[in-house]
């Protein structure tokens, strides 16, 4: 049995409820498979949502916390957070325009974040955010020195306060519209690589690695 993550007022899926889902399971499997996660959160009374890199390390997530972390110099408790994580599978053109849709799966974390300053876990988060990106990165790449890991700040989410969402499958049409003679169906839709281009300064002898020449998704 998947270990389901208990619901609360705030996770509760209302539109749509059955495509809500709150086991760890499919929850990691979409955070596991996106690299890009919206945080929001509010400072005197402005609500900012900011973009960034993101990797979930057991029960919890590690991102940047450039934007975040100037408030939370004062705050050692935490900032309360909203982070979300949203991957777009496929257009669902239906027979009536209102019935188009998106097939999706999506993550929403909420709880507080709290800045990460022991070395070592800094050190654990930037080694997931890299093998995350590409696996075998990590070794290959210079690792960061006292002042850089000074430098990057880490926030730390725990995988506490979680919901997932879903849309799979066709179009769903009022049933009069299925006669009508407008295509439909679903145009799917996935993040794919192209083929990698080296940095004009690096060495023509240094051999692409194969984790770079045969990426795949
Ligand atoms: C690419 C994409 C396109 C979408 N397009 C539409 C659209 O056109 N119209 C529309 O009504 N909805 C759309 N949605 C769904 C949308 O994200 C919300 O789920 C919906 O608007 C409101 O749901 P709710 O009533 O549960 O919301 P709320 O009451 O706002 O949410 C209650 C709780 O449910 C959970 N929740 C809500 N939405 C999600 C989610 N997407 N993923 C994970 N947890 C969630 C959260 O924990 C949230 O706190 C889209 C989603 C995606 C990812």
């Amino acid at each position: 049995m998947p270990e389901t993550i208990p619901l609360t007022e705030r996770t509760r899926v209302v539109r749509e409820s059955h495509r809500g889902a709150y086991d760890r399971e499919t929850i990691y499997k979409i955070l596991d498979e996106g690299f890009v996660c919206h945080i929001g959160f509010a400072v005197d009374g402005q609500p900012y949502v900011i973009p960034t890199l993101f990797a979930r390390v057991g029960d919890a997530i590690y991102f940047h916390g450039s934007a975040a972390s100037r408030m939370l110099r004062n705050v050692s408790d935490g900032i309360s957070v909203c982070v979300t994580v949203t991957l777009t599978d496929g257009f669902v053109l239906a027979r009536s325009v209102f019935n188009h849709s998106m097939n999706y799966r999506s993550v929403v974390a909420l709880g507080k974040a709290t800045l990460v300053d022991v070395p070592e876990e800094k050190l654990k988060a930037l080694h997931a955010f890299t093998e995350k990106i590409l696996p075998g990165r990590w070794n290959d790449a210079r690792p960061p020195n006292e002042k850089e890991l000074k430098a990057s700040s880490i926030l730390r989410l725990p995988l506490a306060e979680v919901s997932a969402k879903m849309r799979v499958g066709p179009p769903e049409d009022d049933a009069p519209d299925y006669a009508l003679p407008v295509w439909a169906g679903v145009i799917p839709l996935s993040l794919r690589p192209g083929a990698p281009i080296r940095d004009e300064r690096c060495d023509p002898s240094i051999p692409t690695p194969a984790y770079v020449a045969h990426y795949q998704r």
